[in-house]
């Protein structure tokens, strides 16, 4: 019997259950929570088709100064925090050496590249076109110099992955953008990105789908999964939900529930904020402003500013360093108003010490399958690598190589 539990619905969970139910398999899935309500609601609703490569971590010295000494607002870090991740981290710089780096960009690209067709044909079926923007995003330089080294590698890109962008002067970037008061030296324009107006609804206008074909959605908590005699089992709000095989997609989340089955995944804990303002005239698409480390995004609640990594200890509240210069720089830039929330969203984006997603089945548990890990790309990479874990759970012929995603790596 193909029936199959997906624990998590944020977009990860989603985009394999959809792709599970496409080929034949009964499948529920499993939320403590309303789908979309997580990482998947709080993130800067760029699916980035230009992010091949993956967000290795800086090893030249300046940056990693500017960093140890709160000089960037591009990383946070509270120093009482550092023993829970300093594991992950050091594997996470071994990693990022460039040749490293480069294989693992040779994989990422493989996957992003898939990203934008395998979300048009969700956004379709699931009726949610309205929420899509795909002119891209804005990435503004505030230096002559910062300009030039991001066209430099916007070209090297281009040659090596065939990525699409445009340089915008000052002048351009104005006229495509008045609500901004100030251009900079201008900006490159990430032409294969395509933008949502609101993450969460997009998640859960793709669990719509799921449920109109016939899936099941269940409220339950994934900390009471076992084994059984057949296969897995949770428990629900309406009781025991049973089915032969299992699949843990719950984000940031995940290792915490495999290290009751003995795994020990290094996962890289990036927190990040959000908070929307009620802005008059707004952006036409996000835009990231490069030296001060943010994403401005235009959403259905108001001008959203989502915030680069920050490294706290696992229960710690908020800290939003990082929020309020992105505010206080976002300020120059555009007429921002009132902020439309007391208190900034928080989530954490689950990356992985290769920077590679986690897709495949558990070593030393037939019948449980593992999809997580997608770091600062999951909104994004969802739905590939879904259809990936869909293909091998079937035993038909992966779209991608699966072998740099599987569980057994770590
Ligand atoms: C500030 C920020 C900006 C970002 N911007 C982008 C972007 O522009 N583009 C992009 O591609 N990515 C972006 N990301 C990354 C992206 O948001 C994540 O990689 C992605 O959302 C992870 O999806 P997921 O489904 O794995 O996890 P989640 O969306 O967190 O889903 C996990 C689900 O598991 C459920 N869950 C957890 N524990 C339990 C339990 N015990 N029982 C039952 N259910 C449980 C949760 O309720 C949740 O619904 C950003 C992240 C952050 C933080």
């Amino acid at each position: 019997m193909r029936d199959v539990l997906v624990l998590g619905a944020g977009m990860a969970g989603v985009g394999a259950a959809l792709h599970l139910q496409s080929r034949g398999w009964t499948v529920a899935l499993v939320d403590r929570s309303a789908p979309g309500s997580e990482t998947s609601y709080g993130n800067a609703g760029i699916i980035q088709g230009e992010a091949v490569e993956p967000y290795a971590m800086p090893r030249d010295l300046a940056t990693l100064f500017a960093i140890a000494l709160g000089r960037s607002n591009d990383v946070h870090y509270d120093v009482r925090a550092l023993p829970h991740h300093v594991g992950p981290l050091l594997r996470y710089w071994w990693h990022s050496s460039p040749r490293r780096h480069r294989r693992a960009s040779e994989v990422y690209a493989g996957l992003i590249a898939h990203a934008t067709a395998e979300h048009d044909a969700l956004i379709g079926e699931a009726g949610a076109a309205n929420l899509v923007d795909r002119g891209g995003f804005r990435i503004l330089y505030r230096t002559a110099r910062a300009m030039d080294a991001a066209a430099a590698a916007a070209e090297r890109l281009r040659a090596r992955y065939g990525v699409r962008s445009q340089p915008l002067s000052a002048a351009t970037l104005s006229a495509l953008e008045p609500a901004l008061k100030v251009t900079g030296e201008g900006a490159i324009h990430q032409l294969d990105a395509w933008s949502i107006r609101d993450p969460g609804r997009l998640v859960a206008a793709y669990a719509g789908l799921f449920r109109r074909r016939g899936g099941s959605l269940v409220r339950g908590e994934a900390e009471t999964l076992t084994r059984t005699a057949t296969g897995w089992a949770v428990r629900s709000a309406d009781g025991p939900v049973e089915a032969s095989a299992a699949v843990v997609a719950l984000g940031p989340w995940s290792p915490e529930l495999l290290r009751r089955f003995g795994y020990a995944f290094p996962m890289v804990r990036k927190r990040g904020y959000h908070r929307h303002w009620r802005s008059g005239r707004g952006l036409n698409l996000p835009l990231m402003d490069a030296a001060n480390g943010y994403v401005m995004a235009p959403m259905v609640q108001g001008t959203r500013i989502t915030t680069g990594a920050e490294f706290a200890a696992p229960e710690a509240g908020g800290m939003p360093v990082q929020l309020l210069r992105a505010e206080a720089a976002a300020r120059e830039l555009v007429d921002l108003g009132a902020p439309r929330e007391n208190t900034p969203w928080i989530g954490t984006r689950p990356c992985m010490p290769d920077m590679l997603p986690v897709v495949g089945e558990a070593p030393r548990h037939r019948g449980l399958w593992l999809h997580f890990g997608h770091g600062h790309q999951g909104f994004t990479l969802g739905p590939t690598t879904g259809r990936l874990l869909a293909e091998m759970m079937s035993g038909t012929p992966p779209f991608v190589a699966p072998l740099p995603l599987r569980p057994g790596r770590y």
